[in-house]
């Protein structure tokens, strides 16, 4: 099933024979490079496709910094392809299907998910850095996602609507949609694509994928796992492939709900997209979260969540704890304790098992980081720990980045409004509850936040007033498939997980029954 690799890295590509001229020697490696290069194709219609016009795309290694897979480069007719396969298998299999046995569909696949762990985790880790030992969680908790979906399929219902009147009968019935387009960022790409196809597909639609060009193995993956399942040709299909094959699926006529997470002027673009054609979008968009840190606090509790909350994932998570807001009284305190912690972080190889961090997703990435970091000093900014590249032993060509700690930025600079998606915490100060909250409802973002303090009181009132889809407690990046997910203002509209996001993917027939014998004269109007 999956691409003519033997699995070799671009480590191996150097077997060549002594007496060749060092030319000769780099188009060998060169051509057995290319060779060692894994090709995924595309899952249309329950079968493995390249795109029409045979273009493909490089997916690069943030590791070592070379292509290690080629995905295809998907166009409009790719797309048009899968979109009729996806409402083929609506209308001829998937919809007619007892929610019961949709359900038991969804079950099997949590069970071949959870068999395919390692495997999905190993592609993840390839395709965008994150440490194994983290995309091996996500990939582990998936099947949980699938199976909490798979009990919601036969729960939905309709309802009776209790008239004013008696002689007639109205019922309501809630029905799919037809389908449904997700489009995947590269950070959590299977996890996110299941937050997305669970609900989908429990409500009865089926779904056309489109990850990240940067990270689609794993989804891609996925897709096949949908066939060894035994889920009907057509009610999950991927397509690969950059902007222009996201376009495409927006576009795409047949497509009546686009689900997209991703940055927020792509998801903007996305929404007027679909508007313009009357189709819906739920929206997962990034953030600017601020952890908040009372003078009651717990320290060594607010350290490691600070921490977690900056550098899991080397801050390449919507959620990232992007702003420390700490009370002046434990200003000087905290920020020596996060400098110490931060600059002993092990910066390595994400699969080895002793590595804190990993490379940040892409060059032009880290490039972006850096241009933030260098912008705030520009600025008059101070750098507390890190503000540079790292150097990893034995990876000279990943694109790693030291975990730094900004203070001292402007309350409207960049830094401090915009999302970096990188390890840099920035760090302010505030002396009153009002004043915190007020930083903290100061940028366009509303995603999440981080409330650090023993006052129960004070962390309610706190938790009420903080514009953010996701309060955390005395704990940061906690979350379940039964727990609301997502962002208030530019951070997104709608929310994935938990039993409401299944009426995101259902619309309501209403029903009616005259139950009265006598015929009416059409010119009476009742009342
Ligand atoms: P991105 O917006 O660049 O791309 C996301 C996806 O959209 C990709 O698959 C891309 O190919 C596609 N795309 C790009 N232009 C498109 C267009 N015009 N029409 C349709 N599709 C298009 O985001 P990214 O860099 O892959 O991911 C990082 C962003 O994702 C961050 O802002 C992060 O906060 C956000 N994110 C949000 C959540 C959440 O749940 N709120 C989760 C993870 C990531």
């Amino acid at each position: 099933m999956l691409p003519n690799s033997a699995g070799t890295t671009e480590h191996d590509e150097t077997a060549t024979s002594h007496d060749e001229t060092q030319g000769d020697h780099m188009a060998t490696t060169s051509q057995q490079h290319r060779l060692d290069i894994r090709r995924f194709r595309m899952w249309i219609g329950g079968e493995e496709r390249d795109a029409r016009g045979g273009r493909v795309l490089d997916s690069v290694d943030p590791t070592t910094g070379a292509t290690w897979s080629q995905i295809p480069d998907a166009d409009s007719a790719d797309v048009a392809d899968a979109v009729g396969a996806a409402r083929r298998a609506f209308d001829e299999q998937w919809r007619a299907l007892s929610p019961t046995r949709r359900g038991r569909h969804l079950l099997r696949l949590a069970e071949i998910l959870g068999d395919a762990a390692e495997e999905l985790a190993t592609l993840e880790t390839r395709e965008n850095g994150k440490l194994l030992k983290e995309m091996l969680a996500q990939a582990r908790t998936a099947p949980d996602y699938l199976t909490y979906w798979a009990g919601m399929a036969d729960k939905v219902e309709g309802r009776v609507v209790p008239l004013d009147g008696k002689d007639a009968l109205n019922y309501t019935l809630r029905e799919p949609l037809g389908v449904v387009g997700i489009v995947t960022p590269w950070n959590s790409p299977l996890l996110i694509a299941i937050q997305g196809l669970g609900p989908a597909l429990a409500a009865g639609n089926t779904v056309v994928i489109k990850p990240s060009e940067i990270a689609s193995a794993g989804v891609v993956r996925l897709a096949e796992l949908t066939g060894d399942a035994g889920l009907p040709p057509g009610v999950v299909n991927v397509v690969t492939g950059g902007a222009e094959t996201g376009r495409a699926l927006v576009e795409h006529p047949d497509v009546a709900k686009v689900v997209f997470t991703g940055g927020v002027e792509t998801g903007r673009a996305v929404a007027r997209t679909a508007a313009d054609r009357g189709a819906t979008t739920l929206l997962e968009l990034g953030g600017k979260s601020p952890n908040i840190v009372f003078p009651d606090a717990d320290l060594d509790a607010a350290e490691a969540g600070l921490l977690a909350g900056i550098y899991a994932a080397a801050g390449q998570t919507c959620i990232a704890g992007s702003r420390a807001l700490l009370h002046e009284d434990l200003y000087d305190e905290l920020i020596k304790r996060l400098q110490t912690r931060a600059e002993s972080v092990v910066v390595g190889n994400p699969r080895e098992p002793s590595t804190q961090m990993g490379p940040i997703a892409t060059r032009s990435q880290l490039a972006k980081v850096e241009s933030f970091v260098d912008e705030a000093t520009r600025d008059g900014a101070r750098i507390v720990a890190g503000g540079r590249p790292a150097d990893v032993d034995g990876l000279p060509d990943g694109f790693f980045y030291r975990p730094t700690i900004v203070d001292g930025a402007a309350r409207d600079s960049e830094l401090l409004q915009e999302e970096v998606f990188g390890p840099v915490l920035a760090v302010v100060p505030f002396s009153t509850e009002r004043e915190a909250i007020e930083i903290a409802n100061g940028t366009r973002y509303g995603l999440a936040a981080g409330v650090w303090t023993r006052d129960v009181k004070r962390a309610h009132r706190v938790a009420r007033s903080i514009d953010a889809g996701i309060v955390w407690i005395n704990t940061y990046r906690a979350g379940s498939f039964n727990s609301p997910f997502g962002g208030m203002r530019a951070s997104g509209v709608g929310r994935e997980n938990s039993v409401d996001t299944i009426y995101e993917f259902l619309q309501t027939k209403s029903v009616w029954c005259e139950l009265d014998e006598t015929v009416r004269d059409p010119f009476v109007i009742r009342l």
